[in-house]
């Protein structure tokens, strides 16, 4: 018996369940579960990494199996999954059989980049569930070969970044071919105007779940920022890499021209890198992203966009060369990192100019993010400065400052340095930092890599 039987689920989903190992719902489960299976509509702020794939498979493959369609017609699906990646759409549609594996229902995915002829040649067969990507759907019901017009469930997930992806009026469109009475849910990361808008005009009186405040950043996740010199960044990231021994980091640049000059850059410096972008071929892609992910290739550059269409979650760290315009897009480029179980880390280079959206971010994720010094690329006072002032405010509501750390040699600059910062959960730093008055780590690394520093071993300054 485990705590999935409180929440109403059926016998053959709690033995699903546990045998995939799951003993405790989290959070989104626990909240959303009972909501679906009420049959209402859900607006759910739950990030990849929360267990949301469970939260909504579940409670749908009840009802389905619940209320028996009349009679199953081929290629005529139940429920539909919309979501913006293939990989997401192959992970979601896994996540369905494993927790169907006890029942009767039947699922299919379908998605771009791959001939269309064995989709349609499995929608001549009943389908209860569909999990999706907009473009490849849109085709399929171009074709005749898809009827959505026994629609009884309609999920977006990762409407977000659906819409970052530019699918805004395939999903208007797919919309619109639905049938009116359904039940709507949508899992969103991030909450734009623009997000809030479709969910006005999707949902209907929606139960609402929110595991992750909105656009909060993880607390798995630690972050950190390294401030720095423009033009010093491209040696500081080499630096970083080979003394930290980094295996597996994906670099975020705003262009893909920076994304070409910096892998270049790091492959001059001796370190496996590829820069990944709408220019490069579809195979170039195929083959740096399974190189990253087998381990040959440990340094991956990408702009937002390209970095979206990529199946690499579960990363140990995401490194911002620059930072984004959109506040929202650190979100999701950290959300990469720190997944269910497993902390992660995210390094922001930051230079003068960049200070700006630096507290933008700051402001929407609601957390200062601890400047950290690396040894040898000590900041310009102009930068640092700046990066502290007018955070006052803030702090002063909130009883702690920006921290700073460093694992350098920044004697004389104590004095300057902000408030101590209360400790965040999660977040892998100390109270300020991790840095010992005077002097570098023992170990000589920068502080923002350590997630677990031993108690007592650094002491704050400020
Ligand atoms: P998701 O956020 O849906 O991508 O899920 C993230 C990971 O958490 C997946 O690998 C799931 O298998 C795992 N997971 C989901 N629910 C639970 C749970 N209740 N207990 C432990 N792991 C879970």
């Amino acid at each position: 018996m485990n705590d999935f039987a409180s929440l109403g689920l059926v016998e053959p989903l709690l033995r699903a369940v546990s045998d995939a190992g799951y003993t405790q719902p989290t959070p989104v489960q626990l909240k959303a579960i009972p909501l679906v299976l009420a049959g209402g509509d859900l607006l759910a702020g739950a990030q990849t990494g929360t267990g949301k794939t469970a939260g909504f498979t579940l409670p749908i493959l009840q009802r389905l199996s619940a209320n028996a369609a009349p009679r199953r017609v081929p290629g005529r699906p139940r429920c539909l999954v919309l979501t913006p990646t293939r990989e997401l759409a192959a992970q979601v549609e896994e996540s369905v059989r494993t927790y169907g594996r006890y029942l009767t229902l039947d699922s299919m995915v379908m998605f771009g980049g791959v001939n269309i002829k064995p989709q349609i040649d499995r929608l001549r067969r009943p389908v209860d569930i569909l999990v999706a990507t907009p473009g490849r759907l849109l085709d399929h019901y171009g074709q005749r070969t898809l009827d959505l017009s026994g629609i009884e469930i309609l999920v977006l997930d990762e409407a977000d970044r659906m819409l970052d992806m530019g699918f805004i009026r395939d999903i208007r469109k797919i919309l619109a071919l639905l049938p009116k009475h359904r039940q709507n849910l949508l899992f969103s990361a991030t909450f734009s105007n623009e997000i809030r808008a479709l969910a006005d005009g999707l949902l209907h009186k929606p139960g609402s779940v929110d595991v992750a405040p909105r656009n909060a950043t993880s607390d798995l996740v630690e972050q950190s920022v390294h401030l720095v010199e423009q033009n010093h960044k491209r040696d500081l990231l080499s630096h970083l890499i080979r003394h930290n021994d980094w295996r597996q980091v994906l670099v975020f640049t705003r262009t893909k021209h920076g994304a070409n000059r910096l892998a270049e850059k790091l492959i001059r410096d001796g370190i496996a890198a590829a820069a990944i972008h709408g220019n490069k071929s579809q195979s170039a892609r195929t083959q740096a992203l399974a190189g990253f992910k087998d381990g040959s290739l440990p340094v991956l550059v990408a702009t937002d966009i390209a970095a979206r269409g990529l199946d690499i979650d579960q990363l140990p760290r995401v490194v911002n060369f620059e930072l984004p315009h959109v506040p929202e897009d650190y979100v999701h480029r950290i959300g990469r990192t720190g997944r269910a179980g497993s902390t992660g880390a995210a390094v922001s280079l930051v230079d003068a100019e960049e200070i700006k959206l630096l507290k933008g971010i700051e402001r929407l994720i609601r957390r200062e993010i601890t400047r950290v010094d690396v040894e040898g690329f000590v900041p310009p006072v102009r930068i640092v400065e700046n990066s502290a002032r007018d955070t006052g405010g803030r702090d002063a509501r909130r009883g702690s400052g920006p921290a700073r750390s460093t694992a350098g040699d920044t004697a004389g600059r104590d004095s300057r340095s902000p408030r101590r910062s209360a400790p965040r959960r999660g977040n892998g730093n100390n109270a300020a930092g991790q840095a010992r008055p005077g002097g570098p780590r023992r170990d000589g690394q920068p502080a923002s890599l350590f997630t677990a520093p031993k108690p007592g071993s650094t002491r704050g300054r400020g």
